[in-house]
């Protein structure tokens, strides 16, 4: 069997398994041979986005099932990210390099100093940005990226340990409570919200606190919109990962 390092991923719609075979969309069966060059009788790894990987071997419009592979990559908890949405094009980024940080669900959120109010197609282009960093960085999940919504809309339905980073004030260090939570709590679900360039307001900082948000600090400089939930992101993981 090949190492599974020198081969492509590709994620799989469930719909799309069969008992022994995986049919391929036009659109795969394009990919695979064009884009990757695959031929008949190439293996590649297929993921079903839910924590699954097969190796598969390409068969014309089919991949023949051969073995499921067994991986554990995903972080130890599910983190949750609250993003106000920033300008531009800017939650691409952070929806590329939170997926490859191990993000469990991206939640794009409209906050009070909020610009943009993104187009509907958006969603779709999220979806794919987050399905190509996944089979990129070796996921085993795809995240879940919801549609935005207002951000005190986001507050109540929480049920995880929550977090609001604010860019001032004295608050305590993430890493620092994030690690000490570790520690004394038996913490399955982490939920961290950042917000746009405005900041947030002192309303909005005032209702999530009230909803049981611990507001933190991310370090002494004022960091991007886009560049405050991938370092939030990356302090979690080594809270997480490192000894
Ligand atoms: N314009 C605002 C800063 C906004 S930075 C001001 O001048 O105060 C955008 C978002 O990134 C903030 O709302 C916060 O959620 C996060 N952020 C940036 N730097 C941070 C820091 N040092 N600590 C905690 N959160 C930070």
């Amino acid at each position: 069997m090949k190492q599974t390092a020198q081969l492509q991923r590709l994620v799989i719609a469930p719909s799309q398994f069969q008992k022994e075979a995986i049919n391929l969309t036009p659109q795969q069966q394009h990919y695979l041979s064009h884009v990757l060059r695959l031929r008949s009788g190439d293996h590649f790894i297929a993921m079903d986005g839910l924590g699954h990987w097969w190796m598969v071997k390409l068969e014309n419009t089919e991949a023949q099932i051969l073995e499921q592979i067994s991986v554990q990559n995903e972080l130890p908890i599910s983190i949750t990210l609250i993003v106000a949405l920033p300008k531009g094009n800017g939650f691409d980024e952070v929806v590329r390099c939170c997926t490859e940080l191990g993000a469990t669900c991206i939640k794009p959120v409209l906050s009070d100093h909020t610009i943009p109010s993104p187009s509907p197609q958006k969603l779709g282009r999220w979806q794919r940005i987050a399905q190509e960093a996944a089979e990129q960085s070796e996921r085993q999940i795809v995240p879940t990226i919801l549609a935005p919504v207002p951000f005190r809309n986001s507050l109540a339905d929480e049920t995880s340990h929550r977090y609001l980073c604010v860019a001032r004030g004295t608050y305590p260090h993430f890493l620092n409570h994030l690690s000490a939570t570790i520690s004394t709590t038996d913490l399955n679900a982490v939920t961290i919200a950042t917000g746009p360039e405005g900041g947030w307001t002192d309303s909005e900082i005032e209702d999530a606190i009230n909803t049981g948000f611990q507001p933190v600090s991310l370090g002494r400089r004022i960091l991007r919109a886009v560049t405050a939930p991938i370092v939030a992101l990356s302090l979690a993981m080594a809270a997480l990962e490192c000894d």
